[in-house]
């Protein structure tokens, strides 16, 4: 074993810079590049990472220390043999608020090349495909008719600072209630995913969440409640529709206390499993709303008055709210919101549903199930606008033929409160053609997207920057402007998924843990539409690949020739694959009908390992399956098909 010295090198012009962040303590065991302490002139944060990797012998310096170019930081000791002289090439990042040398958080620069999955065998990239750390597609909840694609979170550009080692309680507040080597703010999906891992990575964790259920809209409020009640609409709907197959029902009877009942049931099971969770892994929960005082300090208002939780590292993931247009009688209980509408108070009789994205089409599919007459009304030319047209054409087929009216290119100019109910007034989208008459609904749900919570957490205190939407810029390691300051979820862009929230928390926590090698490595984020038929897509979408002028074949395979989708009496579904042109790798999938949201990981899967379409056609899927539909679909583009006459030769 030998001992080196650990010395600030060479950054530039800088002189008698205060160290403002120690990451190191002696006995650490830190990994070459490990960020160990951080300087701040008013020009620039500079970190100064680990020349080598070793075991931390002793620190030189403490918290306030002023050290130039050569001051010694620490000791090491390394593997004898190991020693070097070179001193490490410091981090360097704009101070915060100016752009970032190095590619600072949330700025500019393109998505890096990460390095393959574990596991898995190096696969040329094909120039078709996204690279890892930019993600593909995905169609969020946040945006009306899907629109948005992603956003400022990923794929900005390598991280400006490597991965920190874990606290060391240098930021510990003498007066403060409780102390975190990692403080996240927000328990939903992305938050609580983010407490857990840094707890079972041997982090002190505090978890501060304003209500007293664990688990963010998406638990309480939005996927799973959702998912229960989308359950009891198909049950209704096959039902309804078991006529073509020699079945009939009565009409249902709906026990609308039994159906809030089965609900509010599964939200119970899966957010009281979370509050277990925490309890096991002795995370300490606070209940009341966050707001930073400083860039090591948060304020809580709880229950019983004011507490606050000095960290070390803290996640943010705040979440997003349902977003609002203005001027319209938010004080009348007839308008509704997401919430309010999983609530289920009523069924009513005519309800119009503002925004045809995936909240408000999967809502529309509920309330139409329990015997509303639902209207849509969107803005945009099409539904799910994320999505390519000839996906989203079976669904719309369908529910034009159940729904009461599907408005497209057309908004609600006024909403009024009447006593017989709340009278909608409609323009076109271009404000010139026809549009049609005023009509008058017993409920309205509004349903045009969600707007992140980062304006309300007072980030300007801790230095945190965030963009004039709400969300916080961060780098491919889930890093803000502020080096112990990360953020993770809605908060940070769209697409505003809960699977995309829980990838960026285990991210954000093995960072904080020293993981140094993470970073966001996954090439697309699935979008399903929980609508029946579901309508599910990722990677490249047709219409982004002619937009952006790429290259590319396809192969679309119709369920009217899937024996189970004929079994089961639903054959309008249809399966896409979009393969680089040349290499045949796959690069999209689009997949419309009953379970696309199940058979998309498949394509997902092909997408990440780099398969091509002779990959996914000698794979064998079991027979009569709808997986089968991504078989037939690669086979089409491999020539091999037997069960349709093979394509015409090019
Ligand atoms: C109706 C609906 C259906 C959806 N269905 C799906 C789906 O099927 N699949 C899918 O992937 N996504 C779905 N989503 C989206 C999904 O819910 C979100 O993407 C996901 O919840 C985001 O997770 P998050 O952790 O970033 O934030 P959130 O779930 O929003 O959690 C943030 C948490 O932070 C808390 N918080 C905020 N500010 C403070 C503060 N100052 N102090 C303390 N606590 C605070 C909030 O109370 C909340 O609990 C749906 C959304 C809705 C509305």
């Amino acid at each position: 074993m030998a001992t080196v010295d650990i010395v600030v090198p060479d950054i530039g012009e800088f002189k008698n810079i205060p160290i403002i962040e120690i990451s190191i303590k002696p006995g650490d065991v830190v990994a070459k590049d490990a960020s160990l302490v951080t300087l701040e002139s008013d020009k620039a944060t500079v970190e100064v990472p680990s020349p080598q990797a070793g075991t931390i012998k002793e620190l030189k310096v403490k918290m306030g220390d002023r050290v130039s170019k050569g001051s010694i930081i620490a000791t090491l000791d390394v593997a004898e043999g190991a020693a070097t002289a070179a001193p490490a090439k410091p981090q360097g990042k704009q101070a915060q608020g100016s752009a970032g040398a190095g590619g600072s958080a949330g700025e500019g620069a393109e998505g890096v090349d990460a390095p393959p999955a574990k596991g898995v065998p190096p696969v040329t990239p094909d120039p078709n495909l996204p690279a890892r750390g930019q993600p593909a597609g995905g169609g969020s909840r946040g945006d009306q008719g899907g629109g948005a694609q992603s956003n400022g979170a990923h794929g900005k550009g390598p991280s400006a600072a490597p991965a920190v080692a874990p606290g060391t309680g240098a930021a510990k507040h003498p007066d403060a209630t409780y102390h975190a080597d990692v403080l996240v703010l927000g328990a939903g999906p992305g938050g609580y995913t983010a407490a857990f891992r840094a707890a079972d990575l041997g982090q002190k964790v505090v978890l501060v969440e304003r209500y007293a259920r664990l688990g963010g809209v998406c638990l309480n409020v939005g996927c799973i409640p959702s998912k229960a009640l989308l359950h009891a609409a198909k049950v209704i709907t096959d039902a309804e529709e078991g006529s073509h197959l020699g079945l009939s029902f009565g009409k249902p009877k709906i026990d609308l206390d039994g159906l809030r009942k089965f609900k509010d049931g599964v939200v119970n099971k899966l957010t009281g499993g979370l509050a277990g969770l925490a309890k096991a892994r002795k995370v300490t929960t606070v209940e009341g709303r966050g707001q930073f005082a400083s860039p090591h300090l948060l304020a809580v208002e709880t229950k019983d008055g004011m507490k606050t939780v000095s960290f070390d590292h803290c996640i943010i993931a705040a979440g997003s709210q349902a977003a609002r247009i203005t001027g319209f009688p938010y004080d009348d209980k007839r308008l509704l919101d997401s919430t309010s509408a999983l609530a289920l108070a009523e069924i009513p009789k005519r309800m119009l549903i503002i925004g045809g994205g995936i909240i408000g089409l999967e809502m529309a599919t509920v309330y139409d199930a329990l015997g509303a007459k639902v209207t849509v009304v969107e803005f945009l030319d099409r539904l799910i606008a994320a999505a390519d047209p000839d996906i989203v054409r079976p669904l719309q087929r369908r529910i034009e033929g159940r729904y009461e009216k599907i408005l497209l290119k057309t908004k609600v100019a006024k909403l009024e409160a009447l006593p017989e109910g709340l009278r909608a007034t409609f323009e076109s989208a271009d404000g010139k053609s026809p549009a049609p008459a005023p009509e008058i609904y017993d409920r309205v749900l509004l349903a045009v997207g969600r707007r992140p919570n980062g304006k309300n957490i007072a980030a300007d205190k801790a230095g945190v920057n965030v963009n004039e939407r709400g969300f916080i810029p961060v780098d491919n390691q889930m890093r803000t402007n502020v080096p112990h300051i990360f953020a993770i979820g809605d908060i940070v862009g769209e697409p505003m998924l809960a699977h995309k929230a829980t990838h960026e928390a285990k991210l954000a926590a093995e960072v904080i843990a020293g993981m140094s090698h993470h970073a966001w490595e996954a090439r697309t984020i699935p979008s399903v539409a929980y609508t029946d038929p579901e309508v599910a897509w990722m990677g490249l979408t047709e219409t982004e690949a002619k937009a952006k002028g790429i290259e590319y074949e396809k192969a679309v395979f119709n369920w009217g020739a899937s024996g189970r989708a004929l079994g089961m009496g639903r054959e309008e579904g249809l399966t896409k694959l979009l393969f680089a042109k040349g290499s045949k790798q796959v690069v999209g999938a689009g997949i419309v009908g009953i379970n696309a949201g199940e058979l998309i990981a498949e394509t997902v899967l092909a997408l990440e390992m780099g398969a091509d379409a002779e990959d996914l056609s000698l794979t064998i899927h079991a027979h009569p399956t709808l997986s089968e539909t991504v078989f037939f679909s690669a086979e089409i583009a491999d020539g091999t098909i037997t069960d349709l006459l093979p394509p015409k030769a090019k």
